[in-house]
């Protein structure tokens, strides 16, 4: 059983910028790049294999190929692998949207539905994202709203800062706003039905499909409360803390900063992903990181020793 390091699938939406080469060592030939998808089965972007027996097929290949015990007992018992992390660079807004629950999903998209968490990395003065809508609005209204271009007027704006945790559960209406970098913790899926879109036009040079209907069928039009704060206390340990983010069916996330290293343990429930925010170091004696790797780490694997001084995200089930 080991670890591996990964490399992602690249995404290049018009709206994407290009502070992922930047900052987190993305070596990709886009000019623009909007995702990165780090630790991903989805058919429309897997991450490869990066280190390793396996080096070289995907992340899905390679599950297939040792079996879902490497998921874990937990991990093992949905139907396709539970999640998907992305980082995410918004130069641009993203188009207003909404995404289905599992049970509207499978019927409709025969896929997962899609529930996200957002950890802010970065957010330039101002930024602001979309999270719901500011009253209770009927699916009438909200249909108008789309038509005549007024949607904004009845969604609630946010303004957002790092460290800011956002958990969009199917059927939020949302969008991240200009200027901001997020890594993001969602189900695996790619199901989004798009509202609004500032009016924009694609590179095609026409306007990018709306998905009207859809987002009516799906869409909470009632506002939710948040304070956009991790939901658990931190935990301090020698030499590190640990902070709860989020957690759902899916996925339970979980911020680390370490000063030099930190131990972690790998149960028989759960493999772990781990994303790299800061810093660098080694993981057990040989596998170095860097600030935007990721790794993939089997269920029941252990303990695992980190040295560096680093932050990191550890998503698992
Ligand atoms: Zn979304």
């Amino acid at each position: 059983m080991e670890i591996m390091k990964l490399k992602p699938a690249f995404k290049d939406y018009l709206w994407g910028g290009t502070k992922l080469k930047q900052l987190y060592n993305k070596e990709c030939s886009y000019d623009i790049l909007a995702e990165t998808w780090e630790v991903s089965t989805h058919k429309d972007g897997p991450s490869i294999i990066a280190t390793g027996e396996y080096a070289g097929s995907t992340l899905p290949a390679y599950i297939e190929k040792v079996g879902k015990d490497v998921l874990g007992t937990k991990g093992k018992t949905f139907e396709s692998f539970p999640m998907l992390v992305k980082f995410i660079d918004a130069k641009g807004s993203l188009s207003i949207q909404v995404h289905p629950d599992n049970e509207y999903a499978k019927r409709v998209e025969h896929e997962y539905g899609k529930t996200e968490m957002w950890y802010v990395l970065q957010a330039d003065e101002g930024a602001c994202l979309y999270f719901g809508t500011n009253r209770e609005v009927s699916k009438e209204e909200f249909k108008a709203k789309i038509e005549d271009n007024t949607l904004l007027d009845v969604l609630k704006k946010v303004p957002v800062k790092k460290g800011d945790v956002f958990f969009i559960e199917a059927g939020t209406i949302h969008a991240i706003g200009a200027g901001i970098v997020i890594c993001e913790i969602q189900q695996n899926s790619n199901s989004t039905y798009r509202v609004y879109d500032f009016g924009r036009v694609g590179a095609d040079g026409k306007p990018r499909e709306l998905h009207i209907e859809k987002a009516l069928d799906v869409s909470n039009l009632k506002p939710l409360e948040s304070d956009f704060k991790p939901c658990g206390k931190t935990e301090q340990h020698e030499g590190y803390d640990v902070t709860m983010l989020g957690t759902c069916e899916y996925f339970t996330t979980y911020l680390y900063h370490a000063e030099a290293g930190c131990k972690l343990h790998v149960d028989e429930e759960s493999f772990a992903a781990l994303i790299v925010l800061e810093g660098e170091g080694t993981i057990q004696k040989d596998l170095s990181f860097a600030k935007g790797d990721s790794f993939f780490i089997p269920a029941g694997y252990g303990d695992v020793e980190i040295k560096g001084n680093c932050q990191f995200v550890l998503a698992r089930v």
